[in-house]
């Protein structure tokens, strides 16, 4: 059973050093238990977050593999509930082998079935956060300007498409023109900007005329800094994740103090909220799959997904999602279904 592991504790960007491949025996099944083979491992950037002690779900245990939810196949079952060659997802990361109970996976079902990824993005923690950070705390209203980072990204992109389906103007913030095209042309946002241009914060004042209703937060740092002068009136700003900050050992500076943050949010008297999805809305994850399976099985999205062969480029790919290089949901395959 190959896992990657954590090595050394990252500074800053992680780099390959910082993960080890390991070699053990497949682990051998009791009664009552099942043996999945992994075929799809999702490589997330919460994975950074678990290589130091930054998250309420606490650092990574030697020897525990890395990442990540996991599509896999039943290889042995001694569970009168799954059998042999059924399609699973649960949650075990960047190994072959896993051995589990029963509570610990479920079968795909409905539109993952006949596409298993799904599972691993527009239906599982990214589109789950992406529907209740934009649904529940943002709530767009028909006609109010959403803006959205990292918008082609496995959560951006979602983010994007439900406020589209919610009637909201969206602006999307990506890192090359190419990704901007797709947003634009595929996923049919209004605009998108790329976050590198020297006037980034000129282009995004012109692309939201009626100032920010929703700032949907995948990145902080300097796109965060455009958008504060341009939040409206009661706007919200749910904060996901912060990507330009997670590798940073020095706090980042910008050029807005915290004191003149709190008088607009006084003033303007703007919400901002953070969450952590399964601990938050772990109680709403049925009511997601659902709505988001009937949206999914009426064509109602487009994803794209970047899926990397092997999970000995497990490493290279994950630190690549602080560099951009991901285009879409970033996916280990393993191995063949
Ligand atoms: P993505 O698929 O969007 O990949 C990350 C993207 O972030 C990159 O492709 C890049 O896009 C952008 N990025 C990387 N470095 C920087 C930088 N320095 N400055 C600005 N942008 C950068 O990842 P996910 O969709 O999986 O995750 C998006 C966010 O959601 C992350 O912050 C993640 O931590 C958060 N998250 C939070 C959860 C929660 O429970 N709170 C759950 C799941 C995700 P580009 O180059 O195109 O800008």
């Amino acid at each position: 059973n190959r896992k990657i592991v954590l090595d050394l504790m990252p500074n800053g960007i992680p780099k390959k050093e910082n993960f080890q491949m390991i070699e053990e025996p497949v682990p051998k099944i009791k009664d009552g238990q099942i043996l999945v083979r992994n075929i799809y491992i999702s490589l997330d950037p919460y994975i950074r977050g678990r290589m130091m002690d930054s998250l309420p779900i606490g650092p990574y245990q030697i020897n525990e593999p890395l990442g990540g939810e996991t599509v896999s196949v039943v290889e042995e079952s001694k569970n009168e509930n799954f059998q042999k060659g059924d399609l699973v997802e649960g949650n075990f990361g960047l190994q072959d082998w896993a051995v589990c109970d029963s509570w610990a996976i479920m079968k795909l079902q409905g539109p993952e079935l006949k596409h298993p990824t799904l599972a691993l993005g527009l239906m599982g923690l990214p589109g789950f956060s992406a529907f209740m950070g934009l649904v529940d705390i943002g709530n767009p209203q028909p006609r109010e300007t959403v803006v959205v980072g990292a918008c082609t990204g496995a959560v951006g992109s979602v983010v994007g498409q439900i406020a589209i389906l919610k009637g909201a103007h969206v602006v999307g913030i990506a890192g090359t023109d190419e990704k901007c095209k797709y947003a634009v042309e595929t996923l049919k946002f209004d605009k998108c900007l790329n976050r590198h241009a020297s006037d980034f914060k000129q282009q995004l004042k012109e692309a939201c005329p009626h100032g920010i209703d929703i700032y949907f937060e995948n990145v902080g740092g300097k796109i965060f800094e455009a958008v504060i002068p341009l939040l409206n009136q009661r706007a919200r700003v749910p904060i996901c994740g912060l990507m330009s900050q997670s590798n940073s050992e020095t706090p980042l500076s910008i050029d807005v103090s915290l004191v003149e943050f709190q008088n607009l949010i006084l003033a303007k008297r703007i919400r901002v909220q953070g969450f952590i999805i399964y601990q938050d809305y772990f109680t709403r994850y049925s009511d997601f799959k659902k709505g988001m399976c009937e949206w999914v099985e009426h064509d109602k999205f487009t994803f794209k997904e970047d899926i990397v062969k092997g999970l000995e480029n497990s490493a290279d790919a994950f630190i690549g999602l602080f560099e951009g290089k991901n285009f879409g949901k970033l996916i280990i395959q393993a191995g063949e279904i």
